[in-house]
């Protein structure tokens, strides 16, 4: 005789009848499929044995079904001894069901889909009113909780999935709430029963390197990341490089990223959570760490952080690199930086990014500078930005670092588009690309230990991944 218990929450001791006869059928199909598979292991287990386990029918399973049902786990009991189920069959005793057909009630096999997008502005009511349905229809779909609580959050662009009949009576809907969770409605007799269904998203690791041969864009991209996996590469160096000059023929990176997968499908990429960029011979490293209090930023190995208070480009790479020539670079730069201030050829539109955290000391325009805005940032440093085709802020304004503060332009005295940018320290023009930066906090001294333990593994598997790669590169 069989005891299957299933911890489905679906079974419930107190629902009406009609749902009960549904759940009733529903089971048997499950339970003869399990069946299928205990009658396969019984004659595994039987093979080579004296005990001989009893065939397993159709009734048996259903007279078994109606008794209470006690154990949490699935069991089975042959000649009076039990026997515990290997794991792995457990498993497969607990998963089959879900492979069935959710709904075997013979007239949803008619059901017609059809896909809501919800507008903006849009109600439920609205919703349920342009498709067809009755206010009547939002109110069972609502009375349960679940349901009314989750569609209560309804975006612009989310979708809605309505199944009707052929008598074009509501009989399900489907919501999507994110990548891998969905709320199912499923007529029930005269009611509507919801459900959320959510799927564990796994986090795995993913290694790439590259050398860069004419911009980071492009051996990025070689190396399989995504644009924004580059970005997110550069901003995390972007206090200590500038993207958008310093970078040089056969400057290297490398890093260890989340990937991200359902159903053993990959949904797309996570954070970055180690990255080296060799930069003109210099190393930087850089891990992700998050603290006690659950706030992730990018540390050096020995614990200091990778922000600082001045970003070294105020303008993005992305708008300029793909383009770029490191053999062309320096002399202009020599050349301009005679008059004191660094120029970033850029198209024309190309966001210019407030340097630090400030105040908008000027924002104007005149023939030499054309249009310009100045920062004041504490005391002693003054930001200068020229040349703009466009301003973005006020004067008087507060700005966050990485804020759009304008765009780039070809206004005054010029020769063609280009962001020309000083930074001020006391009054004395400095070079922002060399001038040493004020650091964020580093690690808290109270989670060194952690910080150590949880950033050293991580270092040390991108320093193995790279030599596996160069290896490899070697053969
Ligand atoms: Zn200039």
């Amino acid at each position: 005789m069989i005891k299957q218990d299933y911890k489905s929450s679906r079974i419930k001791r107190n629902f009406p009848t009609a749902r009960l006869f549904h759940h009733l059928k529903l089971r048997w199909g499950e339970i003869s499929a399990v069946a299928g598979g205990i009658t396969l292991l019984a004659i595994a287990l039987a093979s080579g044995d004296e005990d001989t386990i009893p065939p397993i029918t159709a009734d048996e399973n259903q007279a078994s079904f109606s008794e209470p049902l006690t154990s949490d786990e699935p069991k089975f009991i042959a000649n009076g001894e039990r026997l515990e189920l290997p794991l792995k069959w457990s498993d497969k005793l607990v998963e089959a069901p879900q492979m069935l057909p959710d709904n075997p009630k013979p007239n949803e096999e008619l059901i017609t889909e059809k896909e809501v997008t919800v507008r903006s502005g849009d109600t439920l009511s609205a919703i349920f009113k342009r498709n067809g349905f009755s206010a009547r229809d939002v109110y069972l779909v609502t009375k349960d909780p679940v349901a009314e609580e989750t569609l209560r959050k309804i975006r612009p662009g989310q979708h809605l999935l309505f199944g009707t009949d052929k008598n074009n009576q509501l009989q399900t809907l489907y919501y999507t709430i994110a990548v891998n969770e969905t709320l199912q409605i499923k007529r029930e007799g005269e009611e509507f029963v919801a459900e959320l269904k959510k799927r564990p998203i796994e986090i795995r690791q993913a290694f790439a390197s590259g050398s860069i041969n004419d911009s980071l864009f492009s051996a990025g991209k070689q190396a399989g990341l995504s644009d924004n996996l580059i970005v997110k590469l550069a901003n995390i160096f972007g206090w200590d490089i500038d993207f958008v000059l310093d970078v040089r023929k056969n400057d290297s990176f490398a890093l260890i990223y989340q990937t991200k997968y359902l159903d053993g499908e990959y949904i797309g990429d996570g954070e970055i959570v180690a990255a080296q960029f060799v930069n003109q011979g210099n190393i930087y490293r850089a891990v992700r760490y998050t603290d006690k209090d659950g706030e992730a930023n990018y540390f050096t190995p020995e614990g200091n952080s990778m922000r600082k208070a001045f970003l070294r480009a105020p303008v993005n790479f992305m708008y300029i690199s793909s383009n770029f020539n490191p053999g062309r670079l320096h002399p202009v730069l020599k050349k301009r930086r005679a008059h004191r201030g660094i120029d970033y050829a850029a198209p024309v539109g190309t966001p210019i990014y407030a340097a630090g955290d400030g105040k908008v000391i000027a924002s104007s325009s005149n023939q030499y500078n054309g249009k310009y805005v100045f920062i004041q940032h504490g005391n002693s440093i003054v930001t200068k930005y020229l040349h703009m085709s466009r301003r973005a802020v006020s004067y008087g304004k507060r700005v966050k670092q990485g804020q759009v503060i304008g765009y780039v332009g070809a206004t005054g005295l010029v020769s063609g588009p280009h962001l020309h940018y000083e930074f001020v320290v006391n009054g004395v023009h400095r070079n922002p690309r060399t001038v040493k930066l004020p650091e964020a906090q580093p690690v808290n001294s109270s989670e060194k230990e952690r910080f150590q333990k949880k950033s050293e593994p991580l270092l040390a598997s991108l320093e193995a991944y790279q030599r596996l790669n160069s290896l490899a590169a070697a053969n």
